[in-house]
């Protein structure tokens, strides 16, 4: 146990067959800095931001020093990227241990950022500093909304310049996850393993993820039925908030059920079916309106992986993984019902609200309504003081919301409280995150990105932020495009 960081590492990952990962040797950082430094996530997690803000401490964030009791590996995994299969692996990141937290839970302490492995395929395995300060703001936003994330406990600048259209400073972001076993790496074991290799990653992710299962008659359906119903769970609460992934490919889909990777992810502001952020997904394959399809697809990949494993019969293995993956639809249809009553306060979520949820989006549609302003507007019982509702379409839709809210037995009071709990007022919008990173980057400035950060970490406090935190961005601006 080193005393001064707070570490308390372990190394189950080694447990695993060698096929599995790499050990990497270290990058030099010339000078790394600690940028920012998440103390309520380092606390929980037994770890003392204080030691960390020392030369030592941000060696180790920025992988020039490996932690006490720690290790350097980069993982292997392959994956279908825009719907290619190809091979993988941690290109630009090191697993440096398993952090054991107070509370004897197993967090992965990732770097992102740390330099070539492995895995680089020419890459340099390197990130830029706006990047990764997006990163850190956009999933500890998620975490905020109470949507399952990967987190972040630093950004650490390495003073190593990364070199892409023009010269960048480089950094790390220490990621921290319950794991990083992905849909992708399960594809890696079938391919590129035995089945041994196969069984073992399946029980590894059993032990370390889902122990009801152990006793399970037939662990490994369990395992996919799940990881599908985990993930028909996220995927709703991304919908329900407007977040568009932007690079659902099966290595950015975790076993455990949380987010991963937020290159070129991005928040809607209108509704529209058809959102797309990210710069190279020319087809609109993860546009906002298609997630949930591309889960179901992610999840036959994975349910193809461990067919091995389902029953040693392959026919009859195919059907048990069909019959499983078949049910993704009706979970995730009920979570995102049962998300959007309870966004409009309604404590049911029968035809009559389903029918009138529907409604409510192609009308915000149509419209070209802002998502999230939407409910906070009926939350608050604003729509009469804009503009942007006044016909007649939403008006009659509006008196039907109205006579379901009444017939129910909760008091108005109830529901107006449900809708609090259930609509954030602010979220990372993109023009607000562009103008914070600029500040940080360009003029090392820290103090929007700093109030910014403050805002999405508490979504729920309405009546806190200034209006500049939950206008929409100009109509007249360039649609925004992310890079990743
Ligand atoms: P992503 O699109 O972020 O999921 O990344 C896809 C793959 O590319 C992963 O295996 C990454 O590790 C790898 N990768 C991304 N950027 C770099 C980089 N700068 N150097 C090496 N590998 C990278
Ligand atoms: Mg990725
Ligand atoms: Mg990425």
């Amino acid at each position: 146990f080193d005393n001064d960081f707070g570490w308390n590492l372990e190394k189950s990952y080694h447990t695993l067959p060698e096929i599995f990962y790499k050990i990497e040797q270290l990058d030099n950082t010339s000078d790394p800095k600690i940028v920012v430094f998440n103390k309520q996530l380092g606390e929980q997690l037994g770890l003392n931001s204080e030691a960390f803000h020392t030369e030592s401490g941000a060696q180790v964030l920025s992988g020039s020093k490996t932690p006490n009791g720690g290790m350097s590996i980069s993982l292997a995994y392959a994956g279908h990227q825009f719907g290619h299969f190809t091979m993988l692996g941690d290109g630009r990141a090191l697993l440096i241990g398993e952090q054991i937290s107070p509370q004897k839970e197993r967090y992965d302490i990732h770097l992102k950022g740390s330099g070539p492995t492995h895995f680089s395929r020419g890459g340099d395995g390197r990130a830029a500093l706006a990047p990764m300060l997006r990163e850190y703001l956009i999933s500890e936003a998620m975490f905020a909304l109470g949507i399952p994330t990967t987190r972040s406990l630093a950004v650490t600048s390495t003073g190593n310049p990364v070199y892409r259209e023009t010269v960048l400073p480089g950094a790390t972001l220490t990621r921290v996850a319950s794991s990083h076993i992905r849909v992708g790496t399960f594809q890696y074991a079938r391919q590129y393993g035995s089945i041994d290799d196969l069984r073992a990653l399946a029980d590894y992710t059993i032990t370390r993820h889902f122990t009801s299962l152990i006793e399970h008659e037939n662990r490994y359906l369990g395992l996919l039925q799940t990881v599908m119903k985990q993930q028909a769970s996220l995927i709703a609460k991304w919908q329900l908030v407007g977040f568009v992934h932007g690079v659902m490919n099966t290595d950015n889909m975790t076993i455990s059920g949380e987010t991963i990777d937020y290159g070129p992810c991005a928040f809607m502001n209108e509704y529209n079916q058809a959102t797309v952020f990210s710069s190279i997904d020319h087809q609109g394959r993860y546009a906002y309106g298609n997630q949930p399809y591309m889960a179901a697809w992610n999840l036959a990949r994975l349910a193809e992986s461990i067919l091995p494993l389902l029953n040693e019969n392959q026919d009859e293995a195919l059907k048990t993984a069909e019959g499983a993956i078949g049910q993704f639809q009706t979970y995730y249809d009920s979570f995102w019902y049962s998300g959007m009553s309870k966004k409009l306060g309604l404590f049911q979520s029968n035809s009559d609200e389903m029918e009138l949820s529907e409604a409510l989006l192609k009308l915000m549609e149509k419209n070209d309504l802002d998502f999230t302003n939407t409910f906070i507007d009926l939350t608050f019982e604003k729509c009469n003081d804009s503009e942007v509702y006044q016909f007649d379409e939403f008006k009659q839709w509006k008196k039907q919301w109205e006579h379901l809210l009444k017939q129910q037995s909760q008091s108005k009071e109830e529901s107006i409280s449900l809708m609090k709990e259930n609509n954030p007022a602010a979220i990372p919008r993109n023009h607000l995150v562009e103008e914070a990173l600029e500040e940080a980057v360009e003029q090392e400035n820290y103090q929007k990105w700093n109030e910014l950060l403050k805002v999405v970490t508490n979504p729920f406090e309405h009546n806190f932020y200034e209006e500049k935190y939950t206008a929409p961005p100009n109509k007249s601006a360039t649609p925004y495009k992310t890079f990743c």
